[in-house]
Formats: C-alpha cells, structure tokens, sequence
C-alpha cells in the first residue's frame, strides 16, 4: 500500500486504523495542517517553536458540496467534497469515501480513511485520504 500524498497523512499498520494527518503544532498552542516551517499563522514565532504533530484523522462535518460536473477529465463525478474540523483544531478538505445523494448534517462525525485510488507501474496498491461519516452504535 502506498500513500498518494506520503508528505500529508500516514499509513496506519492495521487496516482499521484511522490515518493521522501531518500537521503542525506551536508553542502557542496553535495547531495547524499541513506541516510548514515558515511559522506560526497565529502568533508569528518561527523556529523550533514549531514542531511537527500527528493529527488524529477524527473530527466532524463543517460543510459539504456534491460535485455533479467537474472541469477534469480524470476526475469522474458524482463525488462529494467534505470539509472536516479534526478535534485537533484544523479544517480539512476531502472527499467523501463514496458518492451520496443525500446531504450529511452539519455536525456528523467523521473519520479518515484510505481509499484504493489506483495501482502503481509495480502492481503496488495506491491510496488516499477519504473520509467516511461514523456509524453510530
Ligand atoms: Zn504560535
């Protein structure tokens, strides 16, 4: 399995694991993705004040689009775009792991997932980072 995006998520060992996102944390508490270095967004401090973090791939639903025309031809629709806050504090934008035609509330929780997006020239599957509303009990 390899990651599209290996600089943006991780590869959990077990399957079932939800992905960690790469982000950022600052001294000031400030908690930000993706990974930079160039500084705190938020309080200016550069440095070693700022500090890689794994952002656990949880969070819940801000908004949501479903895409029924898209300007590219390798990406076929319908799909939904999602954004996501992480607990840890920053909005992410993604997709929804399938199309849905019925909108999900504001609110919903959401987890991150690794979705089969192609094979490798080595037969070797390629993934990326979906999110999937969580069933509740
Ligand atoms: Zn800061």
């Amino acid at each position: 399995m390899r990651p599209l995006k290996p600089d943006l998520y991780t590869v959990p060992e077990s399957p079932t694991s939800v992905p960690e996102l790469l982000g950022g944390r600052c001294r000031c508490g400030y908690v930000f993705f993706p990974m930079q270095s160039y500084g705190c967004e938020k309080c200016g401090l550069t440095g070693d004040a700022v500090t890689a973090a794994r952002l656990p791939g949880e969070g819940s639903l801000t908004a949501s689009a479903r895409v029924l025309m898209h300007a590219a031809k390798d990406r076929t629709p319908p799909f939904v775009v999602v954004a996501v806050r992480l607990d840890s504090g920053p909005v992410v934008r993604s997709l929804l792991d399938s199309d849905r035609a019925e909108q999900l509330p504001i609110g919903t929780r959401m987890r991150g997932l690794l979705a089969e997006v192609g094979k490798a020239d080595d037969g070797d599957v390629i993934v990326d980072l979906r999110f999937t509303p969580v069933q509740s009990a």
